[in-house]
């Protein structure tokens, strides 16, 4: 039985030529048949996608945008192959399928689905680019198409994995491939039983390496960043962050429940159900220790801080002199789950419920209509929250003091919450 690897390179690993080129490397250096690399689209491929998704289905033009996406990538392909080489046609074709796409109206009854049908295009073709670079330099591999691997629901835009078929299609297709050759494939994309394509969410890469480390029982999976690893918060704001050699399943995911952004939030919990250790590691320095994250139970407590915006705090008072109870956390609830919120924070005193949801599409009046009978409502939308756990007196000194503009703080021994008003960006 095959226990293989899986290697999850984003966007920015591969952004240029150099960056291929020291990718390349890395994997060479650690080349072992039965190893998975998941690939998300070249540098800034999918925002790209995105205008011109929202180009096309506005009826509007999208040809020097396109033209501009197509530049890029045969860019970054002269950088790395002679002119001659296949890519280029190759490279080409993908682009001429991607402008039948974007000019085919049926497909666009729907913008979500139109969306999804678009937008992993990136993935597809940086993977063929990688894998043809990786055979040129010595490191035979295959190209796998991840809709044949990853199954899900017809969820536009966030689609639910089925993981039953997931993993039956992974044994099926990818472990014969395995057992002679590594295999490259996409991130983020996935088909539903129609046979039509989804997507994981943006930065849903990390949760497809998930997806596959436990589909094959994989012996680790390996997220390649262009940081050392986790750091306690954001180096851009703390120069001395300092970095986890080990952090527990548990912890990890709390911290991307609080908005640390350096990995998916899908991605922990399937792994550390299946206790498959997520590694962390930075490209930029591969062989320096990075984090593991793991089953090793209680954390460190160091204090960790992290920062999360586009919030949105709906104020609840209730209107009788009925106390705060059941019902009315009943109503709440009822009222979150029929329109997807995503609660971030609930606190409740005598007459008082505040929420914290992440900002909505919905308008302030949609989002206080169906509180009306029971509660006063007011709305503050574009919040943002600072969250510090294992917290010091000298870190809610500081932060009392950051967060002026403050609508609400939280308090717990191990750790501590505040709201408030965010700058325009
Ligand atoms: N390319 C997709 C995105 O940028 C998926 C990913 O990179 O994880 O959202
Ligand atoms: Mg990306």
């Amino acid at each position: 039985m095959i226990q293989p690897l899986v290697y999850k390179f984003g966007g920015a690993s591969i952004k240029d030529a150099a960056a291929i080129k020291n990718i390349a490397q890395l994997v060479k250096k650690r080349w072992t048949a039965s190893m998975v690399l998941v690939v998300s689209a070249a540098g800034k491929t999918t925002d790209r996608l995105e205008q011109l998704i929202a180009l096309s289905f506005q009826g509007k033009r999208f040809d020097t945008e396109l033209i501009e996406l197509l530049d890029y990538h045969e860019d970054l392909c002269r950088g790395l192959f002679s002119t001659d080489h296949a890519i280029f046609s190759r490279v080409d074709n993908q682009f001429a399928q991607l402008r039948r796409l974007l000019e085919n109206d049926t497909l666009k009854e729907e913008e979500g689905f139109f969306y999804d049908q678009v937008i992993g295009y990136g993935e597809l073709i940086s993977t063929r680019i990688l894998q043809e670079y990786l055979c040129e330099t010595g490191s035979p591999c295959l190209w796998q198409d991840a809709r044949e691997l990853v199954r899900t629901d017809s969820t536009t835009k966030m689609a639910r994995v089925d993981w039953a078929l997931t993993m039956q299609h992974c044994r099926r297709t990818l472990i014969p491939k395995l057992e002679k050759f590594p295999v490259v494939t996409q991130g983020f994309i996935g088909t539903d039983l129609l046979g039509n394509t989804t997507t994981l969410g943006r930065e849903g890469s990390d949760f497809t390496a998930a997806i596959l480390g436990v589909s094959l029982g994989a012996a680790s999976v390996t997220i390649w960043k262009d940081v050392a690893g986790i750091l306690n918060g954001d180096p851009d704001l703390f120069p001395d962050a300092v970095k986890f050699e080990y952090l527990d399943f548990e912890e990890a995911a709390e911290m991307t429940y609080y908005g640390a952004k350096v990995i998916h939030p899908k991605t922990i919990k399937p792994l550390a159900k299946h206790n498959i250790p997520l590694y962390v590691k930075s490209f930029v320095n591969p062989d320096a220790a990075g984090t593991i994250i793991g089953s090793f139970g209680q954390a460190p407590r160091i204090p960790i801080t992290i920062f999360k915006d586009h919030l949105t705090l709906i104020d609840l008072r209730i209107r009788d002199l009925s106390m705060v109870g059941g019902f009315h956390f009943e109503f709440i609830y009822e009222v979150a789950k029929k329109a997807n919120w995503r609660i971030q924070l609930i606190q409740a005193s005598a007459a008082h419920l505040r929420l914290v949801i992440q900002d909505m599409p919905s308008t302030e009046e949609q989002l206080a209509r169906p509180f009306r009978d029971v509660f006063h409502v007011q709305i503050k939308t574009h919040l943002k929250m600072i969250t510090v756990k294992n917290p010091t007196d000298a870190e809610i000194k500081h932060y009392r003091q950051v967060t002026e503009t403050c609508h609400l703080e939280q308090k717990s021994p191990e750790l501590i919450q505040w709201v408030y008003e965010q700058e325009e960006d």
